[in-house]
């Protein structure tokens, strides 16, 4: 039968977001500036993350999202090399 069809499952990280948030835009549009800023995906937009000295983690002047946010890491490549180093308790 020629009738096989791909169909695309719905976007899992959906069911990740936490409530009250957009789901996150996790591709930077081509040509986009950072110079200084982190790509929010919550924002869709460069925005310039503040550091919080208490937290100690940078976070969204837009939403207030931290740096260590799933998403924005993962958009902005911030990951460190997991493979190479692992994290000890
Ligand atoms: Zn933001």
């Amino acid at each position: 039968m020629g009738l096989t069809r791909t169909i695309k499952s719905v976007t899992r990280t959906a069911t990740l977001t936490p409530p009250g948030r957009r789901t996150p835009v996790m591709d930077i549009p081509p040509g986009t500036i950072l110079k200084g800023k982190l790509w929010c995906p919550y924002c869709a937009e460069p925005t310039v993350f503040k550091k919080d000295p208490e937290l100690d983690v940078k976070k969204c002047k837009g939403c207030g999202i931290s740096d260590r946010d799933f998403h924005v890491k993962t958009a902005n490549r911030l990951w460190p090399s997991i493979f190479d180093k692992k994290i000890k308790k």
